[in-house]
């Protein structure tokens, strides 16, 4: 948990989310501005700013927020992108490592 980061203050519960699916490592919510028909987060229990860092310190973290993206991916349905914005140029506007699972419409490539 680390003051004033919006992702912590949701896995504590003290902000509330649309919680798909969960695990031990990680937990899975709706995006507040979805770009797809399911866009969700997917994001570790502990904090560390981006996927990098995570993997470093804590692989089983890593691994558990993977596998919960799959798991909503294959809810879902059909084709899926996952993406980890890393990095203020690359559009990461939240620094608690996510994971956005986009499914449900034809998605197009380069991405913006
Ligand atoms: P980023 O741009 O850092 O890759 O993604 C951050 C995402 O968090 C954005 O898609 C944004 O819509 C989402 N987001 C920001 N604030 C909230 C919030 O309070 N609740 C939820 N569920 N999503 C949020
Ligand atoms: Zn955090």
């Amino acid at each position: 948990m680390t003051d004033d980061c919006l992702f912590c203050s949701i896995v504590a519960g003290d902000i509330p989310a649309d919680v798909v699916a969960e695990n031990g490592q990680a937990i899975a919510f709706r995006d507040i501005s979805p770009q797809a028909p399911t866009h969700v987060l997917v994001i570790p229990r502990v904090h560390q700013p981006d996927i990098g860092s995570l993997v470093e310190a804590d692989p089983a973290a890593a691994t558990g927020v993977l596998t919960l993206a799959r798991e909503v991916a294959d809810e879902a349905g059909g084709s899926y992108r996952l993406v980890f914005n890393t990095g203020a140029d690359a559009h990461q506007t939240v620094f608690h490592c996510h994971a956005h699972v986009l499914a449900g419409r034809s998605l197009g490539w380069p991405p913006g």
